[in-house]
């Protein structure tokens, strides 16, 4: 399937991304408080479609809803394997 991640930084500086599907549906969200570490689940949503989308997270780390806009002829798409990496991190 393909699938692009889109990436973006949040107000508390934690970096979030999401992992689309073609139809742009999120399969994915992750925040991360520094590049190299450990991601958290942020729960993402699509919440207007069309040639400039936004996608809204809500951040594990400073409890807002950040609200970022894409373009879909900006997405670098990618072949991913079903299923994608898990949100969650490993227990
Ligand atoms: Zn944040």
């Amino acid at each position: 399937m393909k699938a692009a991640t889109v990436r973006s930084v949040c107000e508390c500086q934690a970096k979030l991304e999401a992992d689309l599907g073609d139809d742009l549906r999120v399969l994915a969200g992750r925040a991360r408080k520094t590049i190299r570490s450990a991601p958290e689940t942020a729960p993402a949503n699509l919440v207007s479609g069309g040639a400039v989308f936004q996608i809204g997270w809500f951040c594990p780390f400073c409890i807002r809803n950040t609200l970022r806009s894409f373009t879909t002829s900006a997405l670098a798409w990618h072949e991913a394997s079903e299923p994608m990496p898990p949100t969650e991190p490993a227990t």
